[in-house]
């Protein structure tokens, strides 16, 4: 981000920058040196002056002396007038002294001079001597050099200075420039270019740079570090090549086993899920039903492994042989293996599964290697390929084993199948255990049942002569009763009791008249001719006869037949005065659409009507007189 944003800045000359460096280190040192040139030029300026000055005075000593000595004025005049022209020269002081007069001064000075402390001053005694040895000093000379001329020669010469220093300063820039640029910025520029073309395909191509001659400086060693860099970056590419590729072949690999491991996951999910709903219909399974149950779990796990076919053997009780219990074969063909199979005749196999609960074999061939042929055989037969065998077997328990076959062989079987395996044989087990916990269980309830009904018969039965007794016919009256209402058909009742039974009893003993009584309730009993009809006990010598929709004029009927069939037995009885022989008599009611509402009533009617035919001489049947009609035959009497 930072490297970018710097690339989108203006670009910046790295020559121009190095001119720009050298233009001010020059300017700084040409004004130095401007100034110190300067100093020196002004020094010779001065010591120029100072020489001119003393050429005039050398100049002009001599006829100055002389025209003074002479008093020549106007040659003395002319000289000062000469003197004071030479343009180094600001003013001329001459100073005449004499003994007896004051000196005399006279000056020439330049037009606009001043007088400086820059400008060199000369003074001069000027002595003349006429003849020798005779010395005599006239007066003094003084000249004041100009200051402007010193500026003005000194102008001249900084001028030349800095065009000078300039000049070279420029060349010098410039020389630089061209050199840096010849020298540097052309390969830096092409190594640049070279490093924006880099690019994984072409980190092969190394950098040369276009020297005319074979230089080793920095641009060689900068060339080398590219190259260099290039060749470990196409190393460390191609080695990062080489471990992506190796990763993603780890992933893929990787992948692959998530993938088996989910997948196998999943189908172990799935057989569990099988298993628990199968398990499930087990349980719930009713008794009749459970075999059929374990015939579809059989069925759905064999298709669920895509086995062929599927056998449970179970051990005969003898113990001697293995019969096919359930089988089911995907193919509706003959199937050769439903003859048991002795135990004896599977030696191998009955070890092997007695070691090891759950027993797989890829191939026939397998199967063959580790069995006997014989016991091979059937399943051969069966031309299964891979076959599975599962002991179903606890403790002290055994219900056999499981086959599994597929037509095809495998190269093993798979763990899931495996684990359905496992999962089913522990289900088929716990099944087979269940169902035996169920057969005990029915028989139980069966053996209670029939306990239950007897006890149930008794309570109800008279224990002498096997009749229904009281109590059955009060809860049959009841509802026969309810019956004839809601339905409107009359309900005949008949009341039947022996004549003279005490007679009996004293004459023949109570064990003889229990046998009469027997035999009374036997000739009743076999006297009744519809299903409906019941005949109870429901006293010492006294019985009743529940004739549900018999009108008045059938039961009428069969209590006449009644009491002929016990007249019939011809049971000889002394002691009674209306025959020789057991008679009854028979009081009978029968209830009508619009009769009373409650069997008491009906009962007592009957009741009545018994007491009547007793009253009437026994051996006889009466018919009960409605309610209605004993009330109107008390209100007429
Ligand atoms: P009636 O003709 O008026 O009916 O005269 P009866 O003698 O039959 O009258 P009662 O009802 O007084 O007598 C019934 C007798 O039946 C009394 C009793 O000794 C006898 N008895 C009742 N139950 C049994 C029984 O289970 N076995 C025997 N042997 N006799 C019984
Ligand atoms: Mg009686
Ligand atoms: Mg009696």
């Amino acid at each position: 981000m930072a490297l970018t944003s710097r690339l989108d800045t203006p670009m910046e000359s790295l020559g121009a920058r190095l001119v720009l460096a050298t233009l001010s280190f020059c300017l700084v040192f040409t004004l130095l040196a401007i100034a110190v040139l300067t100093l020196s030029a002004w020094k010779v300026g001065v010591a120029a002056m100072t020489s001119e000055l003393t050429q005039i005075e050398q100049v002009y000593q001599a006829t100055l002396s002389k025209s003074i000595w002479e008093m020549d004025r106007e040659s003395l005049q002319t000289h000062l007038d000469s003197a004071a022209s030479v343009p180094a020269v600001g003013q001329v002081t001459l100073k005449i002294t004499s003994a007896n007069r004051a000196p005399e001064i006279l000056v020439r000075t330049s037009a606009g001079w001043s007088a400086s402390s820059w400008a060199p001053t000369r003074r001069l005694a000027l002595v003349y001597e006429p003849y020798p040895g005779a010395r005599e000093t006239l007066g003094e000379l003084a000249l004041y050099g100009d200051e402007r001329v010193l500026w003005a020669r000194l102008r001249g010469e900084v001028s030349t200075i800095i065009v000078t220093q300039v000049v070279q300063s420029l060349l010098l820039a410039g020389l630089i420039m061209l050199m840096f640029t010849r020298l540097v910025t052309v390969h830096v520029q092409r190594i640049a270019s070279h490093l924006g073309q880099l690019a994984p395909s072409n980190l092969g191509q190394a950098l040369v740079l276009n020297r005319k001659k074979l230089h080793h400086d920095e641009l060689t060693l900068l060339v080398t570090g590219v190259n260099q860099l290039q060749g470990s970056l196409a190393e460390y590419l191609a080695k990062q090549q080489r471990f992506e590729h190796e990763l993603a072949e780890h992933r893929d690999r990787l992948a692959g086993l998530v993938q088996e491991r989910t997948a196998e996951l999943e189908a172990l999910s799935a057989a569990q899920h099988v298993v628990l709903t199968l398990s499930n219909r087990l349980i719930h399974a009713p008794l009749a039903e459970f075999d059929h149950y374990n015939f579809e779990c059989l069925r759905d796990i064999a298709q669920r492994l895509d086995a062929s076919d599927a056998l449970w053997y179970v051990l005969e009780p003898n113990g001697t042989e293995y019969r096919v219990f359930l089988a089911w074969h995907a193919n509706a063909s003959p199937v050769p293996l439903a003859e048991p199979l002795r135990v004896g005749g599977w030696p191998r196999l009955l070890d092997e599964l007695a070691r090891d609960d759950l027993l797989t074999f890829p191939s026939q061939a397998a199967l063959a290697n580790s069995i006997t042929p014989g016991e091979a055989a059937p399943f051969a037969a069966l031309r299964l390929e891979a076959t599975a065998f599962a002991m179903l077997r606890g403790v002290d328990e055994q219900f056999g084993f499981l086959v599994f076959g597929k037509r095809m062989a495998v190269s093993s079987w798979r763990s899931d199948e495996l684990a359905l395996l496992a999962m089913t044989s522990q289900m088929l087990l716990q099944s087979a255990r269940h169902k035996a916990q169920l057969v005990d269980i029915s028989e139980t309830q069966h053996a209670l049942q029939t306990a239950n009904t007897r006890l149930e018969n008794l309570s109800r039965t008279d224990p002498l002569t096997e009749l229904p007794n009281r109590r059955h016919f009060d809860e049959v009256k009841e509802t026969e009763f309810r019956r004839a209402r809601r339905t409107g058909q009359p309900l005949s009742l008949l009341i039947c009791d022996i004549d003279f039974f005490k007679g009996y009893n004293d004459t023949y003993g109570h064990a003889l008249g229990d046998q009469c009584l027997c035999a009374v309730a036997g000739a009743l009993r076999a006297s009744l001719r519809r299903a409906g009809d019941l005949v109870a006990r429901i006293g010492g010598e006294e019985f009743a006869v529940l004739l549900p929709a018999a009108t008045q004029e059938t039961a009428l009927k069969l209590a006449e037949y009644f009491r002929q069939a016990v007249a019939d037995l011809t049971i000889l009885h002394a002691a009674s005065s209306v025959a020789g022989h057991v008679t009854i008599s028979i009081g009978l009611a029968v209830l009508a659409a619009d009769g009373v509402d409650n069997f008491d009533a009906l009962f007592k009617q009957a009741d009545q009507a018994l007491y009547r035919a007793k009253a009437g001489g026994r051996n006889r049947v009466v018919c009960a007189v409605p309610v209605k009609d004993i009330l109107d035959e008390k209100e007429e009497s």
